[in-house]
């Protein structure tokens, strides 16, 4: 008894036929009828089973077979490995009975495919990692990843008969792991169609939202194209080379990735042009003579972009991807990106490797398939030379609550959504985290506050001299970051704390003074502190320095402690204009810009729109408050108060600046190398007391530019930096950039 109606079997007969009958590498008749064979095992094994959609089930295993067949080229033991591959998970039949049926070959397909489900049903932490091992160990046999390929390219195709949370595990699995495999393999057909179809049910509306503009835009596109185009065809006609010419449009997932990754407008993305041509090879020449003489002919129509030129035909990519690549500028000063490829190298750049055997003469024999698979083993091992970007392409983001990130050995941890990469540190290690001053994200600079994505490769670049700092509370989200900040801060401040307290009591002792509660009535204003904490721990961090304790000890404690001087040009306004103000100070001596480690507590700014650091020529504004604003002397703003307001103007003098941080910009530029970024960065780690903050580089035509914003301590540590940095071979240019606060 069998549930599938009459008109059920009629339709599966049908799709049969089509399979059947588009198997181009199937010639033998054993091969006909082994396909027949697995088509009668299967349809047997799933004849209780129907898809949700209501299709009779054995629709699927058909429909993934003719995707193996047609649109990657592959033979008979793939074909009815995709007949044969729900069988075992899905029904009582084993591997053994597969086994006895259609032989070894095909059996362990099989068991790797039912492997691979496996793998799906765990958590999604464990997935990536697994996924990419069971590859690794699996490729005994690479069929099995093409027919899960192929499997997973039918289920999404049928994606919109599953309810709604399955939709988004499978598409956001689709796109994180199959649609880079794809990739890999060089399957950009499949690649894109996976795109597309995860990004339609992940992102419904921005999909949609995508589509109606590029359809709104399209005419436009096609006119501007056509345009370019008329003078290429023209040159081509009358070589007499046969050709087809088309606009490559982007898939509509490419557009929203580089939206997001580059973080652009729909227009900045669409309107890159970009043609391509691909040629029917002659006889007479090579194919990359050919190839040449057509980026030649165009070159002397439109004007080419020399270091845009990619040459994949000399030296193929890694997956097998040859073309040439040029671009040139339209009459309208537009560049518009050229891809030359045979009709050869454009099927290899859609359906990958498998559209080689094609091309090697008359052998469509399995063994010209097996070499192939050969080849695809060899991508998927090779641990030396790009296995790195095989992981970085490799993206996980199953849930939206948690993130997959990986380490620079391809480790994955699964971090909380908006954790940023100094989370990550402490979550290697509470020693890197401690020791943490920047991070490569993806191979690119980023600062600790930086937000990670799903996907980052995440390395984390430390000093030895860096420790915990307060503000790095404000971006951390984990628990065992921010723990493990707070505990290192409490135990610097208690041990500055001791360490105070002891030299304090030393000193004093040497004076034959006891610590009464008198004394520290003395000795607490003397030191502009509010509280015996406050003084042991700048004593303990050597920003009060006891050398002039016996005169403190012998000053009237009425004496003020705040202490201005008003330097001449401020004092000649004063007099003239506004003698009259009342001034409770002393301005015999300048302001003393002491660091001040409780913030509350600060007696002074720094100006914002000149951000000045110790070391800097400063003069102070003394506002409504008594609050003193520190300026840069040469600050405009500085100069303008100084004119209005000269009687508020002080003078300003920093003191040895140790524990806090300035903000300040550096910018650079030179020849642009392999590497310069990193020694740049070293450079930076390996001096003391400078924290990177944000980096950015630009390279344009083999000139780098960059601007580093650092925290540093004073002067003396930037300019020596500087120093450092203009010394590195390739760099032309170092130097200070004034900071322009809003
Ligand atoms: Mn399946």
């Amino acid at each position: 008894m069998s549930i599938l109606s009459e008109h059920d079997k009629l339709l599966i007969h049908e799709q049969f036929m089509e399979l059947q009958l588009n198997c181009p590498r199937v010639t033998k008749k054993a091969d006909k009828e082994l396909i027949k064979k697995a088509f009668d095992f299967a349809n047997e094994a799933h004849k209780d089973i129907k898809r949700r959609s209501g299709e009779p089930y054995i629709f699927h295993p058909i429909a993934v077979a003719r995707i193996v067949s047609e649109e990657m080229g592959l033979g008979t033991v793939s074909i009815c490995a995709a007949l044969l591959h729900d069988v075992v998970e899905d029904t009582e039949y084993t591997i053994e009975d597969i086994k006895n049926n259609f032989g070894e070959n095909i059996a362990i397909i099989i068991d790797g495919l039912t492997k691979i489900s496996n793998v799906f049903e765990q958590d999604a932490s464990m997935q990536a990692e697994n996924f990419r091992r069971i590859l690794l160990t699996i490729a005994d046999d690479v069929r099995v990843i093409l027919i899960k390929l192929a499997d997973r390219l039918h289920n999404m195709r049928t994606l919109a008969s599953m309810p709604p949370n399955k939709r988004m595990k499978i598409s956001g699995e689709t796109t994180y792991l199959f649609a880079p495999l794809a990739h890999r393999l060089g399957l950009y057909a499949i690649k894109s169609e996976l795109e597309d179809l995860s990004l339609k049910y992940r992102y419904p509306k921005v999909y949609n939202e995508i589509e109606k503009k590029i359809q709104s835009k399209e005419k436009r596109r096609i006119t501007e194209i056509s345009r370019f185009s008329l003078p290429i065809i023209n040159e081509l006609d009358e070589a007499d080379v046969k050709y087809e010419i088309n606009g490559r449009s982007k898939s509509i997932y490419s557009i929203w990735n580089k939206m997001q990754t580059k973080n652009v407008s729909f227009e900045e993305v669409y309107d890159l042009l970009a043609i391509r041509i691909i040629f029917e090879p002659q006889k007479a020449y090579t194919e990359k003579t050919q190839c040449w003489n057509i980026y030649s002919m165009i070159t002397d129509i439109y004007v080419p972009k020399p270091d845009r030129l990619r040459d994949w035909i000399s030296k193929p990519k890694a997956n097998g991807y040859e073309a040439l690549h040029a671009t040139v500028m339209n009459r309208n000063g537009k560049w518009v990106e050229v891809q030359i490829r045979s009709t050869r190298m454009d099927e290899i750049a859609e359906r990958g490797f498998a559209a080689h055997w094609k091309y090697k003469g008359n052998h469509t024999a399995e063994s010209e398939l097996d070499l192939w698979i050969k080849k695809i083993r060899e991508i998927l091992e090779d641990s030396s030379s790009d296995a790195m970007q095989f992981m970085d392409e490799f993206k996980l983001n199953l849930f939206a609550s948690e993130i997959n990130v990986f380490t620079p050995k391809g480790h994955i941890k699964s971090m909380p959504k908006n954790a940023t990469a100094l989370d990550f540190a402490y979550e290697i290690h509470s020693e890197v985290g401690d020791h943490a001053i920047g991070a490569k994200v993806n191979h690119k600079l980023e600062p600790l506050s930086y937000k990670l994505r799903s996907g980052d490769q995440v390395e984390i670049i430390s000093s030895e001299q860096q420790k915990p700092q307060k503000e790095w509370l404000e971006f951390v989200i984990t628990a065992k970051a921010r723990s493990a900040i707070t505990k290192t801060i409490k135990a610097e401040i208690s041990n500055r704390i001791e360490l105070g307290k002891s030299i304090l009591e030393k000193e004093l002792k040497k004076q034959n003074v006891h610590p009464s509660s008198r004394v520290f009535k003395k000795l607490l204003p003397a030191y502009d502190v509010l509280n015996k904490d406050e003084l042991y721990s700048k004593i303990g961090s050597e920003i009060i320095s006891l050398d002039n304790l016996k005169k403190v000890l012998k000053k009237n404690s009425k004496n003020k402690w705040i202490q201005y001087w008003i330097p001449q040009f401020g004092k000649q306004k004063a007099q003239e204009k506004e003698s009259s103000t009342k001034e409770d100070f002393d301005f015999k001596k300048p302001f003393v810009i002491r660091e001040e480690s409780d913030s509350k507590n600060i007696s002074y700014r720094i100006a914002e729109c000149c951000n000045p650091i110790p070391g800097d020529d400063v003069i102070g504004y003394r506002d409504e408050n008594g609050r003193v604003f520190i300026h840069k002397s040469k600050c405009p703003e500085a100069i303008k108060l100084m004119s209005n307001k000269g009687n508020r103007i002080v003078s300003a003098k920093w003191t040895k600046h140790k524990i806090l941080s300035y903000l300040a910009k550096i910018s650079l530029s030179g020849i642009d190398k392999i590497a310069m970024i990193n020694e740049i960065t070293s450079n930076i780690s390996k001096q003391l007391n400078i924290n990177i903050r944000t980096f950015n580089f630009d390279v344009h035509d083999g000139i780098f530019n960059g601007e580093i914003s650092l925290y540093v301590h004073n002067t003396a540590d930037l300019n020596t930096l500087i120093l450092n940095l203009s010394k590195i071979k390739g760099i032309d240019k170092v130097k200070r950039e004034e900071i322009s606060g809003s």
